[in-house]
């Protein structure tokens, strides 16, 4: 049966850089809605661009455009075998959407690993974070840097700096997040999906911790 995993956490929690290792290690395909309104805006369409302006501001795209992307997105050929939602549902609304969108397909949410991390290191994550032009792969200055410094290990391509990750639009999309996300804390929990992981650990301590989660 189909496997649908809701990373949950704050920006900067690690959800991309943990749903890209668990990609690799369960076949599930990853969905990141923040990495494919990156790409609508890099190959400059409709949506790319109305999504751009409210981005940088690090305010949400709105639901009616982001749950017909996923939709879209989710009935695709790799995501037979299920999916890891990275940065989807965001709010309640996305969250009765992605129940109904996945009822209609004869399943439902398998479970939801809750990655925690204190806010001062979320913002030092954050502020430090480098991505790729072209793979959209994550590095940290400190935490995980690249070989060649400003160069992606996996395509060579160009590391830049998020427009969203300066420290002032930082702590508002962490706000929006308290506002607007950590209702689905509780909403997952009441459903018994909820799997609380330590996230202040190095990245393969959280891997091992949500591998054992998925193969429960
Ligand atoms: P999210 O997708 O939740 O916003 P990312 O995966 O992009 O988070 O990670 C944010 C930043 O923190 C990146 O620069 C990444 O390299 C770094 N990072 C991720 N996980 C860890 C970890 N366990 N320890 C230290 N740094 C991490
Ligand atoms: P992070 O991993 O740092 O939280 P994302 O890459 O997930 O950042 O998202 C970047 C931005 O893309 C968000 O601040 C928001 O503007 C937009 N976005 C991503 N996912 C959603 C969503 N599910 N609903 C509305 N807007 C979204």
């Amino acid at each position: 049966m189909a496997k649908y995993v809701v990373l949950l956490g704050s920006p900067g929690a690690g959800k991309g850089t943990q749903a890209d290792i668990l990609t690799k290690e369960t076949g599930l395909a990853h969905i990141s809605t923040g990495d494919l309104f990156r790409e609508h805006i890099a190959q400059k369409t409709e949506l790319g661009i109305l999504a751009q302006s409210l981005m940088d501001k690090g305010e949400f795209v709105p639901d009616d455009l982001t749950i017909a992307m996923v939709k879209e997105r989710i009935s695709r050929a790799d995501c037979e075998q299920g999916v890891i939602l990275d940065g989807f549902p965001r709010n309640p609304v996305q969250a009765d959407a992605t129940k109904l969108m996945l009822n209609a397909m004869g399943s439902s949410v398998s479970v939801v690993p809750y990655i925690i991390v204190p806010e001062d290191v979320l913002i030092q994550r954050l502020s430090g974070r480098w991505t790729c032009r072209n793979s959209g792969h994550v590095y940290h200055t400190m935490f995980s840097p690249p070989e060649k410094e400003g160069i992606c290990d996996l395509c060579g391509a160009e590391l830049y700096q998020r427009v969203d990750d300066t420290v002032e639009t930082v702590k508002k999309r962490l706000r929006i997040y308290m506002e607007r996300t950590s209702p689905l804390i509780d909403y997952y929990r009441k459903q018994g999906k909820l799997v609380e992981i330590e996230g202040d650990q190095p990245i393969d301590s959280v891997t091992k911790d949500l591998l054992a989660t998925l193969k429960k």
